[in-house]
């Protein structure tokens, strides 16, 4: 047996630690909303990885950055920059400034957690002594790292890995008087998400996140936005903190950000970015030529076909057929990061293991909920399709 053939059943000796539970499928191929499992059958994938293959699988464009630069250089030191890394930088701070409104700097990471960190120490750095502590929200996801767990506002996933870093506090998603409460001196940063993804697709509620920014502003704390699973396009806005019209101080990105190339970034005001000093912070692969070319791509191909106006357009129709689904009590999200909140006695995990046998990829994100992230560039046939199958699916399961 070779890893290529690798069966989960009836294996010696699995050679993956055991984090991740039994895998579901054994994926061998994609093309754009489409993936095949190594006995052929088609899927249609409207997970895409969580929100990475906004473009697709195997995008021709990002396919072919990276082979033409697989060929010519994936690596230098952090002594040294490349021609990839600058472009890929430019390009994603041109973005962050006409949606902040700030020119900025950024940091590349290889993952989200690895993006949260950066932020958690530029935070404390910024801060200073006796003015560390970052606020978040339960319900939230920010990664698996020591200090992202203690961010992550899950306490039931930091049980096991007690004691936790110091310097983290939870108030309730949604209460701005929760957090008002919890905001002091002591305060050097709130990290949000725009739309909390793993705590269940919810979106903040009118005038949070605005709330967020005046309250930071007269504290003097800073606005951290995680926009790893909401940003480049996901949610019709270019980065979901958009939708409402606020100006974070820092935003931390991956997931779409290389279509499945591992690559993220912390990127923040210039001002802000501006108390690192050289060996305060670094990664071996930070920038490295392979992964920014995917980044470039990413970002002109997005541009290309105006991913936001694209993810708005089949967010809205995607939306609009679960919303006809008999068992849907209601839809939530922004754009194409949806999730279907089923009627009461309808489970969504038996809905989902169903979908997978019609051949359907999406994520029961809670027991009642069906989160929906399908590539940005899915097809209105596909929406008629992934629907009709989510109504049979829905029917077998509820009679
Ligand atoms: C996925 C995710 C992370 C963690 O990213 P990794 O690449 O898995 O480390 C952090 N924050 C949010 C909002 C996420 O969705």
């Amino acid at each position: 047996m070779n890893a290529h053939t690798f069966d989960t059943t009836g294996i010696e000796h699995c050679p993956f630690m055991p984090v991740f539970g039994a895998p579901a499928l054994n994926i061998e191929r994609g093309r754009g909303t489409e993936v095949w499992d190594t006995d052929g059958k088609r899927y249609l994938d409207f997970l895409s990885g969580i929100a990475v293959t906004s473009l697709g699988h195997a995008n021709p464009v990002v396919a072919d950055a990276i082979c033409r630069q697989a060929s010519t250089l994936l690596h230098v030191s952090n002594f040294f920059t490349n021609p990839q890394a600058t472009a890929a930088a430019i390009k994603v701070n041109e973005l962050l400034q006409q949606a902040t409104g700030h020119a900025g700097q950024l940091f590349f990471t290889n993952s989200g957690a690895e993006s949260n960190e950066c932020a958690l120490k530029l935070a404390r750095k910024w801060g200073g002594r006796g003015r560390h502590t970052v606020v978040s929200a339960f319900g939230s996801f920010h990664g698996r790292t020591l200090a992202t767990l203690a961010a992550t506002g899950q306490p039931a996933k930091h049980e096991p890995f007690a004691p936790m870093p110091e310097g983290f506090k939870h108030v309730a998603w949604g209460d701005l008087d929760a957090l008002r409460a919890s905001v002091d001196g002591s305060v050097a940063a709130v990290i949000i998400e725009a739309i909390q993804g793993e705590g269940g697709v919810n979106p903040a509620p009118d005038g949070y996140l605005q709330g967020i920014r005046d309250l930071c502003d007269e504290v003097g704390a800073l606005m951290i936005i995680d926009e790893i699973q909401t940003g480049f396009a996901r949610t019709g806005e270019w980065f979901g903190f958009e939708i409402d019209g606020v100006s974070p101080d820092v935003v931390t990105l991956a997931k779409a950000m290389g279509n499945g190339m591992p690559i993220g970034a912390c990127w923040a005001r210039k001002d802000v970015a501006a108390v690192f000093q050289p060996g305060d912070h670094g990664s071996t692969y930070s920038g490295t030529a392979l992964a920014t070319a995917a980044v470039s791509a990413v970002v002109d191909e997005m541009r290309r076909i105006d991913a936001p106006r694209l993810a708005t357009q089949q967010g809205e129709r995607l939306a609009g057929l679960l919303a006809e689904l008999p068992q849907v009590e209601s839809v939530r999200g922004a754009g194409l990061i949806l999730g279907a909140q089923l009627v009461e006695g309808i489970s969504a995990p038996d809905v989902y293991r169903s979908l997978l046998d019609a051949g359907l990829i999406c994520n029961a994100v809670n027991a009642t909920t069906l989160r929906f992230l399908p590539p940005i560039t899915v097809t209105d046939d596909e929406l008629t399709e992934a629907t009709s199958m989510i109504a049979h699916a829905l029917n077998g399961v509820s009679s």
